[in-house]
């Protein structure tokens, strides 16, 4: 297995070669991935390169100051531009398999001959021609880590999308994945100019009023099982837009569930279509979710990990309930 400093000698070597270079993030793109998308995207394009970013739905309401830095398309917009366009390289950022760029991106990924993963899941099948796969807090260490051994320039705003993306992926620097380096790059990223209170208000302390009700609404769908070990919350489209709220309004619901003393492990059902669901997992202290998840074809890590499972949310809620009950 090649260490680190040779995969991002042997990344950087491609990168250098590379006039196009096409970066995609996850589904359902969170700060992390957005983080990590427009830092590498940042430092491509200040290199001359000519650079595309896209995942999900383009940036989302918390992340939308990253529109000043960088365009970060809709996976719609990026297949309706490129679908026949050959890249000289594609990166995927933060995800956990390829699959996980969704089918319209899936389809343009498939089309390159030349590929490169950089992420934090272990369970990542590594799907490119290079795979740097490391057990970190978020993808967005492993991007700073890349920009200072190439010698890159970290401006205000690459420290603003990777403390952002550190930020979000450890819940605020509180999560069991948030190490004494976490912390050491954390501030290497302040020196550099992370606007750390701007960011809190951005992507914490600011949420639409549909957003709110949202929550409202999935802590009143909260069953709980198994002596309060076990808690399930499930929204629908109809009930997101009926608060006002967007699907991207559901990226931290899951924590209110997560958070109650008793819960050990924390499940939210979310509708994709009505036989077709994501489904969030968190575990507190022992399950391993990661494992669970890779049980039904998704992954993640041992404390926060997802899949995504055909049926109604009825018949997923006693699926998962009868496997959870296993790891309680
Ligand atoms: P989420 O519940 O979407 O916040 O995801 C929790 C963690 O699990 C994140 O690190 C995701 O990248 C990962 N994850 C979620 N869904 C999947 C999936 N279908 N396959 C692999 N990893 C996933
Ligand atoms: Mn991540």
């Amino acid at each position: 297995m090649k260490n680190k400093n040779e995969l991002i000698a042997e990344i950087s070597g491609l990168v250098e070669k590379s006039n196009t270079i096409l970066i995609l993030g996850h589904v359902s793109p969170d700060g992390d991935c957005f983080g990590s998308m427009a830092a590498l995207g940042m430092e491509f394009i200040r290199k001359g390169k000519t650079v595309r970013c896209a995942a999900g739905d383009g940036l989302t309401y918390k992340y939308e100051f990253i529109r000043d830095y960088i365009e970060i398309l809709s996976a719609e917009e990026l297949y309706d531009l490129y679908k026949d366009t050959d890249f000289d390289l594609v990166i995927t950022v933060d995800t956990a398999d390829k699959y996980r760029v969704g089918s319209l991106l899936e389809k343009v990924f498939d089309r390159q001959k030349c590929s490169v993963a950089i992420d934090h899941h272990i369970t990542n099948p590594c799907f490119s021609n290079v795979n740097w796969i490391e057990d970190r807090s978020s993808a967005s260490e492993l991007v700073y880590e890349y920009l200072v051994e190439t010698g890159a320039d970290i401006s205000v705003r690459t420290a603003n999308v990777l403390f952002a993306g550190i930020m979000t992926d450890t819940g605020n620097f509180t999560y069991s994945n948030t190490t004494s380096k976490t912390f050491e790059i954390a501030a290497e990223l302040v020196k550099y100019g992370a606007e750390t209170s701007f960011l809190a208000e951005e992507i914490d302390r600011k949420r639409t009023l549909g957003a709110t009700l949202l929550v409202a609404h999935a802590i009143d769908t909260m069953t709980l099982h198994h002596d309060n070990r076990i808690a399930v919350m499930s929204v629908s489209y109809d009930e997101i837009y009926g608060c006002g709220a967007l699907p991207e309004d559901c990226e931290n619901l899951i924590n209110f569930a997560r958070d109650i003393d008793s819960v050990e492990i924390a499940v939210l059902i979310r509708e994709i279509n009505p036989l077709r669901h994501k489904v969030s997992l968190r575990s507190k202290k022992y399950a391993d979710v990661a494992k669970f998840a890779a049980c039904f074809g998704g992954g993640g890590h041992k404390h926060a990990a997802g899949c995504t499972l055909d049926g109604t949310t009825v018949e997923i809620k006693k699926k998962i309930l009868e496997e959870a009950e296993k790891l309680i």
